[in-house]
This record gives C-alpha cells, sequence and structure tokens, in this order.
C-alpha cells in the first residue's frame, strides 16, 4: 500500500465528501428531481419516482436518462434542481484548516453542476484552494464512474494518475480512479461495507474531517 508521499493532485469529490449533504440537500435535490420529472413527462409523483429509479440504474443518473430518453435540455433540469438554500449547509473550520495545510494542488471532481459547485465552495470558504472545477457539464453529462469521463477529467487539468490522489464517499466511483493508477481514498460515512473485491479501496476514513485530523495530528 502506497502512502501519500508522491501525491502533487488532490482530487475531490463534492458531495458528501467536502460537505455533508446527506443531512438536508440530497433530500431536497431529490424532491425537485421527482417534481421535475413529474411535470416534464405529464405524470403524478409516484411515476417520476419510478421513473427516476430506472434512469438512475439504466444510465447513472436521473439526467442522463431524460436526456437519452427524452432530448431534455440538461439546463433547465440542473438550474432548477439545484436552486436550494446555500445557508442550510454549514462551513466547517476543519476542512478549511486542512486544506490550507495540504501541500499540492487541488481540484473539485464532481457529478453536480457546475454553477452549484461553484457557489458551494464559495459559500464552504474553500472556493480559494482549487485549481479548477470539473462538473458534470464538462463530462458531457455522462458521470462518474464512466471511464470516459475520467479520461476527459484527467486531460482537461492535466493531471498525472500516478500522482494523484482521489476522495469520494462512492466507493463505485473509486474503481476506475484505481485502475487509472490514482491513490484513492473513501469517505465511508455510516457505511462501512465495501464489496468483497475491494482492492480499488487504498484508504478509508469516516469522512474527510477525519481523514485531515489523522494526517495532521
Ligand atoms: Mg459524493
Amino acid at each position: 500500500m502506497q502512502d501519500f508521499s508522491h501525491i502533487d493532485t488532490w482530487v475531490f469529490d463534492l458531495d458528501n465528501t467536502l460537505y455533508d449533504a446527506e443531512r438536508h440537500i440530497f433530500d431536497l435535490v431529490a424532491t425537485r428531481m421527482t417534481d421535475f420529472v413529474a411535470d416534464f413527462l405529464k405524470t403524478d409523483k409516484e411515476e417520476a419516482a419510478r421513473l427516476r429509479k430506472h434512469y438512475y440504474k439504466t444510465y447513472g443518473t436521473t439526467l442522463r436518462g431524460l436526456m437519452t430518453e427524452h432530448n431534455l435540455d440538461p439546463s433547465d433540469f440542473l438550474t432548477y434542481v439545484h436552486d436550494i438554500d446555500y445557508a442550510l449547509v454549514e462551513p466547517c473550520a476543519i476542512t478549511q484548516g486542512g486544506l490550507t495545510r495540504l501541500p499540492g494542488r487541488k481540484v473539485v471532481f464532481t457529478n453536480a453542476p457546475k454553477h452549484f459547485a461553484l457557489r458551494m465552495i464559495d459559500h464552504l470558504g474553500i472556493a480559494g484552494h482549487f485549481d479548477g472545477v470539473f462538473a458534470i457539464e464538462d463530462a458531457g453529462y455522462w458521470p462518474k464512474p464512466q471511464m470516459d469521463t475520467y479520461h476527459t477529467f484527467l486531460y482537461r487539468h492535466g493531471v498525472n494518475p500516478k500522482s494523484a490522489c482521489m476522495f469520494e464517499d462512492m466507493e463505485i466511483n473509486l474503481k476506475p480512479a484505481h485502475d487509472l493508477g490514482m491513490t484513492t481514498v473513501w469517505l465511508h460515512g455510516t457505511e462501512q461495507n465495501a464489496p468483497a473485491d475491494d482492492l480499488h479501496i487504498h484508504h478509508r476514513a469516516d469522512r474527510l474531517t477525519a481523514w485531515f485530523e489523522q494526517k495532521f495530528k
């Protein structure tokens, strides 16, 4: 197992990595997605919820499903579903301090839309630490863990995977990262059960704040 001494670029997922989305944001966004699907396809909420599950399973996101099956304009969707109150999320001093002390380049790699990611890191008081934000628009709306999206990300930001470390709360998103030679940290939260073939998980921490506390203790 390699340590972190060879790392010059730190790659961070956004939701449930750089802040805790579990508490308010995910429910809000999920509700708004269901409302959007119901309105867009002129159906009831129950059918909309069923369709969202189908899109998620087949395409990885509700957005990609609507685009592929119904030619949706992604900007309508992204603007609507992520129009939430940022004040629901509290900036975290440990994350701010950890990013300050962590030497090297930092980049955000998220399945969220660009305007949301930029506003959120600004709200969290950590925008100044990041060299770039790679969002779902940059990925042609193909979310992680699509391998092509990782290639686009690495190329766009000139990241050498051999000296990059990626933090993620969704272990499945670390598989392509590992396959490309990146070092990985799984932020498992309360869900500690990794799959049996978990070679793509190099390091683990409860959450990012715990990893920072461990690293800088
Ligand atoms: Mg996440």
